[in-house]
């Protein structure tokens, strides 16, 4: 950020006073423009025994494989985001079935939530920022063609809990490998 969304006025950054970080203060009208983390929102649309992924048309990870998913947008909760995002990128209705995984990706300040889902008619299409859409089976899936790590642990832990037919909310940290010197 380099200028006050309020004012217009160059920002500065500095701890401002009774915090404890730095922050983008604006010396014009005191604005403090705090940064907080985003919240991704998704589902893990299943049809019968497949899941349906999507291919991604836009960066990051274009042409990479995903489960539909999206950034919450203002005044919706995150299973109306889940929703919205799974008919933009797959156009598939679905109904939820319950929380499944939060995964905290604190290095670039995202938190991403999984839905198990289920697809309505198990229609669905293409939305405009994928390339392709496609039920897979477990043998099918593109594990090396992922685009997200979130991704691919909430994959792992549904066809790992379908075997129980128990489907826990799982929580996790990915935490970014430090290179050791
Ligand atoms: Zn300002």
């Amino acid at each position: 950020m380099k200028f006050c969304s309020q004012c217009g006025n160059p920002v500065e950054q500095r701890v401002p006073e009774g915090d404890n970080r730095h922050r983008h203060v604006c010396p014009n009208c005191d604005t403090i423009h705090y940064i907080n983390p985003k919240i991704v929102a998704g589902t893990l649309p299943i049809f019968e025994d497949k899941i349906l992924l999507c291919r991604r048309a836009i960066e990051p990870r274009l042409g990479y494989w995903t489960l539909p998913a999206g950034f919450m947008e203002m005044h919706e909760t995150t299973s109306q985001a889940a929703i919205r995002e799974t008919w933009e990128e797959a156009e598939a209705k679905v109904n939820l079935d319950g929380l499944y995984t939060m995964i905290d990706v604190p290095h670039i300040g995202q938190v991403h939530i999984f839905y198990r889902a289920t697809v309505l008619n198990g229609a669905f299409g293409v939305g405009p920022e994928s390339l392709e859409t496609r039920l897979f089976t477990e043998q099918e899936i593109p594990w090396e063609d992922i685009a997200f790590p979130t991704v691919k642990h909430t994959l792992r832990h549904y066809l790992e809990d379908r075997l129980t037919e128990t489907f826990p909310v799982h929580v996790k940290d990915i935490t970014f490998e430090r290179i050791k010197s």
